[in-house]
């Protein structure tokens, strides 16, 4: 596959347009785009592959978006249409159950995925201190946030860099919640 910066860019726009008019359940309601560009910077800052790269920036289009995996295979090819599947949740199955799958799934993920997935929860607990769901009581956030580290669990491994900052903003996470009861 190409790997230049013409293909990421092309990417971020795909993303962008798929996601258009979709905010992130935080109270500041960032666009949705903002959250798959910063797990795509998480991941060309880590030393993460190219096609995860790509990836991270796709890789809620099928689970959020009309796009489907043909598309992303046709546009992006296999490999990273690949890397996205492995990173969507079956949304026909009840969310408990897709919570619990995320964490036994985890292991059997390739590097790729687990890299994607590492990058995508470290996004989602640094979204979780900066601009929590305005619904969710600490009681919810305590959960998610040890529900994220049991899924980091099976993911880390592949990338040390990666594997250090989830730890990293796990720490934070949990002080976070301390601070805020
Ligand atoms: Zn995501």
């Amino acid at each position: 596959m190409t790997t230049d910066t013409a293909t990421l860019l092309r990417a971020a726009v795909f993303a962008a347009r798929a996601h258009a008019g979709q905010t992130r359940k935080g109270a500041a309601a960032e666009p949705y785009v903002n959250h798959v560009l910063e797990v795509a910077e998480i991941l060309a800052t880590h030393g993460a592959p190219q096609a995860a790269i790509i990836a991270g920036l796709l890789h809620d289009t099928v689970e959020d978006t009309e796009v489907t995996p043909a598309e992303l295979a046709e546009a992006f090819g296999a490999e990273v249409a690949g890397i996205v599947a492995e990173a969507t949740d079956d949304k026909t199955l009840a969310k408990e159950t897709r919570k619990a799958l995320q964490v036994s799934q985890a292991p059997k993920k390739t590097d790729a995925a687990k890299q994607l997935k590492l990058a995508d929860k470290t996004s989602n607990l640094r979204a979780m201190m900066l601009s929590p769901p305005r619904n969710w009581d600490h009681a919810r956030r305590c959960e998610y946030v040890g529900w994220a580290g049991r899924v980091a669990a099976g993911l880390k491994g592949v990338n040390p860099a990666l594997d250090q900052l989830f730890e990293q903003t796990y720490r934070e996470a949990i002080a976070h919640l301390a601070a805020h009861e």
